[in-house]
């Protein structure tokens, strides 16, 4: 769609918005909640569009929590979201890896938080590094060789606000020192509301990071990635065209909507305002837009 075609979401065209789709998938962060709190209406429309029999699927690029801990988030919200509906750019880390087929007795160095420990522990592999290297320093008056341990076969680079001198050395010589050695970003974005009332430097800065040492590029695999998407729609077995994406930023959730073929919602709850829509250098365009997700509630009643 082009941005004349971009559509505001209205009560004339929601109802085929609604007819033509079997499910939904939502961005977190700016669609569902802000930070911590609850956006205005969420739990309603959800338990709206579940009435309606749609699958509802939740896709986050935020790599600090695994999934066990966003259905944990979920519920403190009084949202009843099941752990297999969710997914994290840490779980599509290591998803990537098992679909890869990445041995287990190689070991995966992570330049990033818990979230990513967590989900490579439970898809049965040993990461190393992670918060506790963030106490490392490195002495660069010595002229010791820096060691690092040579079994490691990947490299994940997510949001680390512990990212050190020690972590780029660890990382980049696991990366330029094995040819084979995989180097995996959870996700991009330049920045994120990591405090309610800020933007902080987003898990693309890390990634920039490690890009600049190695002079080499990641394999992104949260969005906007087809890696994750292809996974998603294996999993559900859903029908592309028959998806909706709803999200707040135009160059991952809607992005990632689009290149799969889905329908796109972009909604200004969140990083994005209206006037970016209208910018002639914009040049992703959603099919509809939307205040918030509980315009789709509003639009729909009396
Ligand atoms: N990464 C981090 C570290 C974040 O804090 C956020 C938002 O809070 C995001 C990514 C974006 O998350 P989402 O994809 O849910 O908007
Ligand atoms: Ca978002």
């Amino acid at each position: 769609a082009d941005s004349s075609t971009a559509k505001p979401l209205s009560r004339d065209n929601l109802g085929g918005l609604l007819d033509s789709v079997d499910a939904f998938l939502f961005d977190c962060d700016g669609v569902i909640w802000r930070g911590d709190s609850l956006i205005d209406g969420v739990a309603e429309t959800l338990s709206f569009l579940r009435s309606k029999g749609k699958k509802l699927v939740f896709v986050t690029n935020n790599s600090r929590k695994s999934r066990r801990q966003y259905s944990k988030k979920f519920q403190s919200l009084a949202i009843s979201v099941s752990e297999d509906e969710i997914f994290t750019s840490s779980f599509a880390a290591a998803m990537f890896l098992r679909v890869n087929n990445f041995p287990q007795d190689k070991k995966v160095y992570v330049v990033g938080g818990e979230g990513i420990l967590e989900e490579l522990q439970l898809a049965g592999y040993t990461g190393l590094g992670g918060p506790e290297d963030g106490k490392k320093v490195v002495d660069l008056k010595s002229d010791e060789i820096f060691e690092h341990d040579k079994s490691v076969g990947a490299v994940v680079v997510g949001l680390d606000p512990q990212i050190n001198y020690y972590k780029l050395q660890y990382g980049s010589l696991c990366i330029r020192e094995n040819p084979g050695c995989l180097f995996v970003a959870t996700n991009r974005d330049a920045a994120g509301h990591l405090t309610r009332s800020q933007e902080w430097p987003g898990a693309g800065a890390m990634v920039a990071a490690m890009c600049a040492v190695t002079q080499k590029e990641p394999i992104v695999v949260g969005k906007p990635s087809t890696f994750l998407m292809e996974f998603l729609l294996q999993k559900f077995n859903i029908d592309c065209s028959r998806m909706c994406m709803v999200g707040d930023r135009l160059d991952t959730d809607i992005l990632f909507g689009q290149s799969a073929g889905c329908k796109t919602l972009l909604v200004f709850s969140g990083c994005t305002s209206p006037s970016l829509l209208q910018d002639p250098s914009n040049k992703i365009h959603p099919d509809y837009y939307a205040g918030k997700v509980s315009d789709i509630l509003q639009l729909s009643g009396p």
